[in-house]
């Protein structure tokens, strides 16, 4: 049963990470009747959160971990277009988590990987839609339709398979090619020959703008913010003690969403999870908002670029280094390179032009944990969201708070009862 919405002390809750996840958590809870205080080192949404793409990117159902992304990214190594990057640095600390995720491209692995992310892609939207109208950010959420790119003439065979692949999962892709394309997308350059179009496909305006209208509201409905560094978390009968500088807090429960950070704060209760920090970078130029109406993506280059509200955005890169590494500098003159080749009049010299590298938090598996500590099920968690965190925010935070309130018999979980394990903590 959901608690009573009077203010009673057994209903205070506490939010650690004000990402997009912490933001959808901390507004379903407070939906619920808790009293929220939610916890950031910094500001909301500077992190991951801050410059993605955008996209709600349901039409996706490959986990990263298989054949197809794996093959692509060792033939693509050494070239401008690799998308998959270690930095050296990190290597010796890289080999065991990459020889986990190599298993978790094996068929029986993949089949089950592949089915627990359709079954979040498949309830994404519905509760985007439901948070957006809770907070009144409804216009937040565009119908652009989505492309999905292949450059060379011959790539007609890649792109059949993939719309076969597409229908198996119950989309019904237009395949277009040549002049229909370009008709349906002006701005593309004329090497690119085919595209896979979604018409239905959605993307936020902007992810941080959303951020701040989810925040917004949480202290429209009487939720607290602190910024504060959590040092960690220890578990006291029924609630939970967070350390924060300074001092200590008591709390009856307690929600982990730090993004990559959540490795630190599980360790200091004795829980390992294998959480790589997998990052990813951006352009965005402000002054070409308007030259692109679609999302696109580019297979042969492992680049999205986005039609967002502050401009048009090109992300890419899966590099896995340590947390505290700076950006590679060169990655922004690769994505102003792929711009440059698919798109066929953008000014990617643009002084204006913004640049930006952020953390995805990423387990072997491709999936996230969205589950209840095993010892102490006063302490929640939702983290691990990889290249789909935007896109399964809002269905995560509805999958946590229905396990807090009612488990796993719930009305949210019934579409993951086939394997509701799926998004365990313990499954490592
Ligand atoms: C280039 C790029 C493009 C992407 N594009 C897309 C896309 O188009 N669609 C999509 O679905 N996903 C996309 N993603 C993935 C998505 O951005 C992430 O999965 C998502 O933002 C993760 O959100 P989060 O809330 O878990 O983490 P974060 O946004 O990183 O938030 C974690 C928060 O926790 C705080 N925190 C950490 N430790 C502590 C502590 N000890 N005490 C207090 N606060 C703490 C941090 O300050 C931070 O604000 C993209 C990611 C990148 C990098």
């Amino acid at each position: 049963m959901p608690p009573s919405t009077s203010p009673d002390k057994q209903n205070t809750v506490a939010v650690i990470g004000a990402g997009v996840l912490g933001l959808c958590t901390a507004l379903e809870l407070i939906r619920a009747g808790y009293h929220v205080t939610l916890f950031d080192k910094e500001q909301p949404a500077l992190q991951a959160s801050f410059g993605n793409a955008a996209y709600l990117a349901v039409e996706y159902l490959e986990p990263l971990a298989s054949p197809a992304h794996i093959l692509s990214a060792i033939r693509l190594s050494f070239s401008r277009k690799s998308a998959f990057k270690v930095t050296p640095d990190h290597f010796p600390a890289f080999l065991p988590w990459g020889l986990r995720f190599m298993r978790e491209a094996l068929p029986a692995r993949l089949v089950h990987n592949q089915l627990a992310i359709s079954r979040l892609n498949a309830q994404a939207i519905a509760a985007w839609q439901d948070i957006l109208r809770f907070a009144n950010a409804q216009d937040d959420l565009h119908q652009s339709g989505f492309l999905r790119l292949w450059e060379k003439p011959d790539a007609i065979s890649q792109a059949r398979i993939s719309l076969e692949n597409a229908r198996q999962w119950g989309f019904d892709p237009q395949l277009l090619s040549g002049d229909a394309l370009l008709e349906r997308e002006p701005a593309l350059a004329d090497r690119v020959r085919h595209a896979l179009y979604y018409p239905g496909a959605r993307h936020l305006g902007n992810t941080y703008q959303t951020c701040q209208h989810l925040f917004d509201h949480f202290k429209l409905q009487g939720g607290c913010f602190r910024q504060q560094d959590v040092q960690g978390i220890r578990p006291l009968g029924s609630g939970a003690r967070l350390t924060l500088q300074g001092g200590q807090h008591e709390f009856d429960k307690v929600i982990i969403t730090a993004g990559v950070w959540s490795k630190s704060l599980l360790h200091s209760m004795g829980i390992s999870v294998p959480l790589a920090a997998e990052r990813g970078y951006h352009l965005t130029l402000p002054g070409a908002k308007g030259t692109l109406s679609h999302i696109l993506s580019s297979t042969d280059r492992n680049v999205v670029l986005s039609p967002l509200d502050c401009g048009l955005r090109i992300v890419g890169f899966g590099e896995y280094s340590n947390l505290t590494s700076k950006p590679v500098n060169k990655r922004y003159a690769q994505l102003r390179y792929h711009l440059s080749k698919l798109i066929a009049d953008v000014d990617t010299e643009d002084p204006d032009v913004e640049t930006w590298m952020g953390v995805r938090p990423t387990f072997p598996d491709s999936l996230p944990v969205i589950d209840l500590h095993p010892q102490h099920p006063q302490i929640g968690m939702a983290f691990g969201h990889h290249h789909l965190g935007v896109t399964h925010a809002a269905v995560s935070a509805k999958m946590l708070v229905a396990l807090m309130t009612e488990g796993k018999g719930s009305e949210v979980w019934k579409p993951f009862a086939d394997a509701p394990d799926a998004y365990s903590v313990e499954r490592f």
